[in-house]
């Protein structure tokens, strides 16, 4: 078993693709990235999880509990903890507010590991910090599928661990490189828009 994930396996199922595209940022980018579509298959997404689970025993990380954010982290964070041997709670997003689901809690003093597909700006697995810190369960750390932050430790000083690091350029659509070439723009999964 690969101890990582290739940018050539998410381009093989469409999860990440090249060209131009509008991101829902507003920026424009070259590359998009759509790590459901690496998950869509449940023995992608398993054999994910166990690497993810090394990478996290490796770490030192030592968790009893996995929690991901809402939506993206589910199918992972649920793979990582099946690996593990250990529970996994739900979050969801509940009126734009990430709340763990009714009926899940944490022990006061309990290592938990936050695991996330993709980290772009990391504000949902912040959000998440924030809930179990506030439950006073003690977050030993991250890990996800794509650390695309362009930082090495985007959670510092909390440790976090990705299977693959990317960096890709995005623009303004005054700066973008490919609107000057004249390249037809895209909304990822949809036909070019002009
Ligand atoms: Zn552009």
């Amino acid at each position: 078993m690969s101890e990582g994930l290739t940018l050539q396996e998410l381009t093989d199922c469409g999860a990440h693709q090249r060209g131009h595209f509008l991101l829902s940022s507003g920026l424009h980018s070259g590359d998009y990235l759509q790590c459901a579509l690496y998950l869509a298959q449940p023995q992608r997404a398993a054999r994910a999880g166990g690497v993810l689970a090394n990478a996290i025993a490796k770490a030192g990380l030592a968790p009893e509990i996995i929690v991901a954010p809402a939506m993206g982290g589910l199918i992972i964070g649920h793979e990582t903890a099946r690996a593990m041997g250990i529970p996994f709670v739900f979050t969801e997003r509940a009126e734009g507010e990430m709340v763990l689901r009714r009926g899940f809690g944490l022990e006061r003093g309990q290592p938990v590991v936050v695991v996330e597909d993709v980290v772009t700006t990391g504000r949902s697995t912040r959000e998440v910090i924030s809930i179990l810190e506030g439950l006073g369960a003690d977050v030993t750390g991250v890990a996800s599928i794509v650390n695309r932050s362009g930082e090495a430790q985007p959670f510092a000083p909390l440790p976090s661990r990705a299977l693959l690091e990317v960096d890709f350029p995005t623009w303004a659509a005054e700066e973008c490189p490919l609107c000057r070439d004249g390249v037809p723009i895209a909304k990822p999964g949809s036909r070019p828009i002009k």
